[in-house]
């Protein structure tokens, strides 16, 4: 308490708003309200602003204020593309949100009934957000929910474009080797994290600019595994760095989920012996192709453990749901396998009989598996996700890389050296000292009790521009 008093002068008696704009998508929403409990277990009165179209369950959090603002979601039809990724949603929702969003802005900091804002925190990729947060005149700081050295990759994407990376193919000798500015990457990682690299360019380098004329940035990360890339962004990015992830810590349940969780397998999984399943989720927004769903399905069964597989609706491309797993799969794999749409993966994760997570390589996945100590598959598909991918099974050794994307013989030796092998055992070793690392970092003077202790201090005392 003494302490906090120092840090934080007004840490008994804040009386101050922060307001909040979250990108609705799972991987951003759920640390991002993880960050807003924090703020308001230190005092804080919490607003949301949300588009319309994606209106969190309010219910769920009684202490919060929401905003509505609308986005033209009713208008997207006539020129949504077949097959929009996520980035189409991204872009669309900074262009047509952005006038509601300023008005909603300001009609919150004009109301004198609530205690007054101290600063707005958003996703970093509404980039548009910094203009509005400046002619308003209030601070706003960036909450960016990926590795930091993605946001460093992004920042050079154009560079990347431009030096040809992205017209290289698996045949070209040079698509293997290591990226010279980032030497922890191969240029393949590179290559994996655009379908279209032009487009993305352009966008992540207004996201960069924006961040760069933030008040801050607030990282869902733990400094110890990303220390040296840490001094790299601070070279180049003169705003605050708060690193007080990893986010979960503070809040393990899920929460803010926007599909519903089937809880309905837990009978079958207290029934598994310890360490024997392998859990399998892509997320919220990754999506395969028929045939890798089906290599998929085989490299499972073909092992012999046990599986939990999420499925979402849609992962599949061209399917409901689980139209294209192969011939009596179901049947074959009955007792030993089971599928559900969406399950809550840190109580999966926690749980005793889980032995290995097969991941996509999203970063909350990533330090969910770090937080509990269970080694990874890797299977990467876009974005930010072949970077962690790398860093996971390269750097920090503790998952295995499926390189040659999904093939069912691959899938089933990947299984086997971390479940069986020597190896496997030596990346259960290494995930258990980061684990410990992540306890260290959030004990009284660890560094993201430390960061969380600044970010108060700071925008309790921040001054409108
Ligand atoms: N998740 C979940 N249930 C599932 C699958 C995923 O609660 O069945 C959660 C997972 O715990 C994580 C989030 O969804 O917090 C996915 O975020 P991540 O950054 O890993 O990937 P993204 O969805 O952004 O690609």
């Amino acid at each position: 308490m003494e302490e906090d008093q120092q840090t934080n002068p007004r840490s008994s008696q804040i009386c101050q708003r922060v307001i909040l704009f979250p990108l609705p998508y799972q991987g951003h929403l759920t640390p991002m309200f993880r960050l807003a409990y924090i703020l308001h277990t230190q005092g804080f009165k919490i607003t949301i602003i949300h588009p319309q179209q994606f209106s969190p369950n309010q219910s769920n959090y009684p202490h919060f204020t929401f905003k509505s603002i609308s986005d033209g979601f009713s208008d997207i039809q006539s020129y949504m593309p077949e097959q929009p990724d996520a980035s189409f949603f991204i872009n669309y929702l900074n262009n047509n949100c952005i006038n509601s969003f300023r008005d909603c802005l300001a009609e919150l900091l004009a109301d004198h009934n609530e205690p007054p804002v101290a600063c707005l925190i958003t996703d970093a990729e509404y980039y548009l957000a910094q203009d509005v947060a400046n002619s308003l005149k209030v601070p706003r700081l960036v909450f960016w929910p990926c590795t930091i050295v993605a946001v460093l990759v992004y920042r050079d994407l154009s560079f990347f474009y431009d030096k040809g990376y992205f017209n290289l193919t698996r045949k070209d000798p040079e698509f293997e080797t290591r990226v010279p500015k980032y030497p922890a990457l191969k240029i393949k990682d590179i290559v994996k994290i655009a379908t279209n690299p032009k487009d993305l360019g352009e966008f992540q380098t207004n996201v960069v600019k924006q961040i760069k004329a933030s008040s801050g940035i607030i990282w869902n990360s733990f400094i110890q595994p990303e220390e040296p890339i840490l001094e790299n962004l601070r070279q180049d990015f003169s705003v605050p760095i708060f690193t007080l992830g990893p986010l979960q810590m503070y809040f393990p349940a899920s929460i803010s989920n926007l599909l519903e969780q089937d809880r309905s397998f837990f009978s079958w999984l207290d029934a598994q012996a310890p360490k024997s399943v392998i859990y399998v989720s892509f997320g919220s927004i990754a999506r395969i192709s028929q045939s890798e769903f089906q290599e998929v399905a085989h490299g499972l069964a073909n092992t012999g453990f046990p599986f939990l597989w999420v499925v979402r609706p849609g992962m599949v491309k061209g399917s409901e749901w689980l139209e294209w797993l192969p011939e009596n799969f179901l049947e074959k794999v009955a007792g030993k396998g089971r599928i559900v749409k969406w399950c809550p993966q840190d109580e999966v994760l926690a749980h005793p009989a889980t032995g290995c997570f097969w991941t996509h390589s999203g970063w909350n996945s990533t330090l969910e598996s770090i937080c509990i100590g269970v080694p990874m598959i890797c299977s990467p598909c876009v974005v930010g996700q072949p970077i962690v991918a790398r860093y996971v099974c390269d750097v920090w050794k503790i998952g295995i890389l499926l390189e040659n994307g999904l093939e069912r013989m691959s899938i089933e030796r990947a299984i086997k050296r971390v479940m069986l092998d020597k190896e496997g055992e030596g990346m259960r070793q290494r995930i258990s000292r980061l684990k410990e690392e992540v306890t260290i970092s959030f004990k009284e003077g660890g560094s993201s009790h430390m960061s969380l202790k600044s970010l108060i201090y700071y925008i309790s005392s921040l001054q409108f521009l």
